[in-house]
């Protein structure tokens, strides 16, 4: 991997890092945000557990050697919260209290109808020199000191305090607009892992100075691209979407639901579900997104024949005749409900989740897709041979992805 010639460490307090009841998943998180932006690969990680001595001798340890040093956790108001204290012996200052932020979390208590305890103050402790950064998504602050050549970065262990102050504070001050790499990440539906490198893998020779890289979030695959500079990223960008075609639904941070949801949204159009193995899984997907009534009517769980024939209208007959899991059914199904809405658009999932069932035509991991809209009227069938959960998964993310390709060709 690229490096540049700037030494980073990390360094995690807490006892249950320890102790294998919390994973150290910060770190993770500004790994990979500092591969992404800056291209530099994080030289040493510690982790320490709740102890005065052990804190201050890893902070002393790292400033001596590294430029960049992001220590986590222990900055809260309780007892084993020590890591203030330890930077400031570290450092061989005092500790000394904020006002700012001691009106901050009074502020913060009183909107919330709280009383300020003593313990919450402590929060507002810090070593003596050091630059203060109010952290609005808790009440303790981050800060930055300088020891030696080493410069500090201290912040809350929360993770969602963690996430936001490494994005919005520390990576700024860490990345100048010179340096700053380019990354695009290309999200794909319908190819397994292996089968997505071997078809990338022959673009690598054309983009020297591209980074490939993948990552997977079954049934999804992301490839990642990675550059200096947009010149190098951009046509190999192009290379991979000419290559993967529809396979592509959505690029960064979009979701499939996002993406079907405002392919909806831009036509007027509703949706109405019928989920059997999902579950309603399809809608929980859907309805994470704000605004989902603008565009999802309804979603019922026929999980029975009974369900299927009241809910979706399925025909007795059909469920005698070719059984629920079947491209009959599925057919039925998602006309029935989009019938039933009266909506545009109707979907449908049916299918064998396990472990037991299934039929020799229909194992488990079968499932059938449908959708019925304007002009559409399609039933794919799909086998997974996992486990319940990850087919369950699978069904609900084929369902999206087939009504994402139903939605952008009709
Ligand atoms: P608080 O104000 O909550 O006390 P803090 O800065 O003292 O914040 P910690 O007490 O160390 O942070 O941790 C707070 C929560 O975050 C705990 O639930 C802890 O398990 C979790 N946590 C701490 N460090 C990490 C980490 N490196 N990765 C994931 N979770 C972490
Ligand atoms: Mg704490």
């Amino acid at each position: 991997v690229y490096k540049r010639p700037v030494r980073i460490e990390t360094i995690c307090t807490g006892d249950e890092l320890l102790t294998g009841l919390t994973a150290d998943t910060n770190s993770v998180h500004f790994q990979n945000r500092l591969l992404e932006r800056l291209g530099v690969v994080v030289r040493r990680s510690t982790v320490v557990p709740d102890l005065r001595d052990d804190i201050t001798e890893v902070i002393r340890e790292v400033a001596a050697r590294a430029d960049v040093a992001l220590v986590s956790g222990g900055l809260g108001p309780t007892s084993d919260d020590l890591t203030a204290e330890c930077a400031a012996r570290a450092a061989g200052v005092e500790l000394v209290e904020h006002l700012g932020v001691v009106q901050y979390i009074r502020d913060r208590f009183q909107k919330r109808g709280l009383t300020v305890s003593a313990n919450n103050l402590r929060q507002a402790i810090v070593p003596a020199g050091a630059e203060v950064v109010i952290n609005t998504e808790g009440s303790a602050p981050m800060f930055i000191l300088k020891l030696g050549r080493c410069t500090l970065f201290f912040v809350p262990g929360v993770p969602r305090e963690y996430r936001h102050l490494v994005d919005t504070e520390v990576l700024p001050r860490l990345v100048g607009p010179k340096q700053r790499r380019v990354l695009c990440v290309l999200k794909v539906m319908g190819l397994f892992e292996s089968q997505l490198d071997a078809k990338v893998r022959p673009l690598y020779a054309s983009h020297p100075r591209v980074t490939f890289g993948y990552r997977t979030q079954a049934p999804e695959n992301h490839l990642k691209l990675l550059a200096d500079d947009e010149a190098a990223l951009a046509p190999a960008r192009a290379d991979c979407l000419a290559l993967l075609g529809d396979h592509v639904f959505a690029e960064g941070e979009q979701t499939l639901a996002e993406v079907v949801g405002s392919a909806l949204k831009a036509k007027g159009h509703r949706l109405a579900l019928a989920e059997s193995c999902t579950g309603g899984m399809v809608a929980a997907e859907l309805t994470k997104l704000p605004g989902a009534s603008g565009w999802l009517e309804s979603s019922a769980v026929t999980y029975t024949e009974s369900a299927k024939q009241r809910w979706a209208c399925v025909e007795a007959q059909a469920l005698e005749k070719h059984g629920a899991v079947s491209e009959v059914v599925a057919r039925q199904m998602a006309q029935g409900v989009r019938a039933a809405a009266g909506v545009e658009w109707g979907a449908s999932v049916t299918g064998f989740a396990g472990p037991g069932g299934g039929t020799e035509a229909n194992p488990v991991g079968t499932v059938y897709l449908g959708v019925s809209g304007p002009g559409v009227d399609v039933v794919e069938r799909q086998f997974w041979p996992f486990d319940r959960e990850r087919v369950r998964r699978a069904a609900a993310w084929g369902l999206m992805d087939l009504l994402r390709k139903k939605l952008r060709h009709d």
